[in-house]
């Protein structure tokens, strides 16, 4: 007996993978990017899953995705969830890390393979990448392997909410530094099965994200922190700060510290990330970032910006409690940190 084929959902919500020329530069094109896809003959070939696709409206450059564009998508897979075998979502590489990493909180109890990719050329072009990182991410979709939000690009599977923008002209324009890729493409797939997540038995929901006012501040040589204390008032819920190496702050802290505690006062969470791509973050492990500790921030670990920002999202908007956020954001929801084992 023949085995029944997988069908997926491609959901199209812009990016340079679909867009044309147009005289103000390359623009998202709806009907031209399906009248390429149906000239793709291995789209439709016997190897290939079944598929659909739905576009979101209006078509987006990423940079212009907001959190109501996330929900919009997440809506989408919610709504037709137990229709399909696995999602790709076709996006714009800017901030597709941070969309692959909310989508990995949004979709609670996923057992689904959801994969983000799209391409550095556009599929109209010659030398497009467009073409290999659809196909492959479709044939992703479609397996039993990967029950988690990923992003495929340049022949890597990677976790979403692990990955990061590494390029703006290279094909192989993603990377996550802090966690091995789930798959490699080549001659064949392989799996990296010991860094895949297992399936989760509970019952699938979506969590719709509200537009949370939070911020993101990058510390430099120089840095006059007391600039920032007009913005440290009650509606800023949270702040990732990006700290040099380990957790460590200009000034040991003296600067930043009153405004960390006026934070603290107004319900503001401080999450300390690292400006280096690897390694993590150890607060207390020098001088300059013990201060940090004391005030009461938290310590984000090896968490990407990217996925500290959309897990910020998430648990407010679940509308769970300060001290409830804070202990959730030192501890790995969908495989997005590492904690360092304590020795
Ligand atoms: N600006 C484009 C976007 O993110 C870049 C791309 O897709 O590569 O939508």
């Amino acid at each position: 007996m023949m085995q029944k084929k997988a069908k997926i959902l491609i959901i199209y919500t812009g990016g340079t993978i679909g867009m044309m020329k147009t005289p103000r530069g390359y623009a998202p094109q709806k009907e031209a990017f399906h009248r390429l896809l149906e000239e793709i003959p291995e789209l439709r070939s016997d190897s290939m899953p079944l598929w659909d696709i739905v576009d979101l409206d209006p078509l987006l450059d990423s940079s212009n995705i907001t959190v109501l564009e996330w929900n919009r998508i997440g809506q989408r897979i919610a709504s037709h969830y137990d229709a399909y075998a696995g999602f790709v979502v076709l996006h714009g590489t800017d901030t597709m890390a941070y969309t692959a990493s909310a989508l990995s909180f949004m979709l609670r109890n996923n057992r689904k393979p959801v994969i983000l990719t799209g391409s550095q050329i556009p599929l109209c072009e010659i030398r497009t990448d467009a073409r290999d990182n659809l196909i492959t991410a479709m044939l992703l979709a479609a397996d039993e392997m990967v029950h988690e939000v990923c992003l495929y690009f340049g022949g890597k599977l990677l976790r979403g909410n692990r990955s990061m923008k590494i390029s703006a002209d290279d094909l192989i324009a993603f990377d996550s530094p802090n966690y091995p890729p789930l798959a490699e493409a080549g001659i064949d797939i392989r799996y990296h099965t010991s860094a895949l997540l297992p399936p989760c038995s509970g019952q699938f929901s979506l969590q719709i994200l509200k537009n949370i006012p939070i911020g993101v501040i990058k510390v430099f040589p120089g840095i006059q922190f007391e600039l920032f204390d007009s913005i440290m008032t009650d509606s800023l819920k949270g702040i990732v700060v990006e700290t040099f190496g380990a957790g460590n702050i200009p000034g040991g802290g003296d600067k930043l510290l009153p405004i960390i505690r006026k934070a603290a006062e107004n319900g503001t969470i401080l999450i300390i990330c690292s400006q280096c791509p690897h390694g993590t973050v150890a607060l207390g492990a020098y001088e300059t970032s013990s201060s940090l500790k004391e005030a009461g921030a938290v310590s984000g670990y090896d968490i990407t910006t990217e996925a500290a920002v959309a897990k910020l999202y998430y648990l407010f908007s679940r509308g769970l409690g300060r001290e409830e956020i804070k202990s959730r954001m030192e501890r790995s929801l969908r495989g997005e940190i590492t904690i360092p084992s304590r020795t």
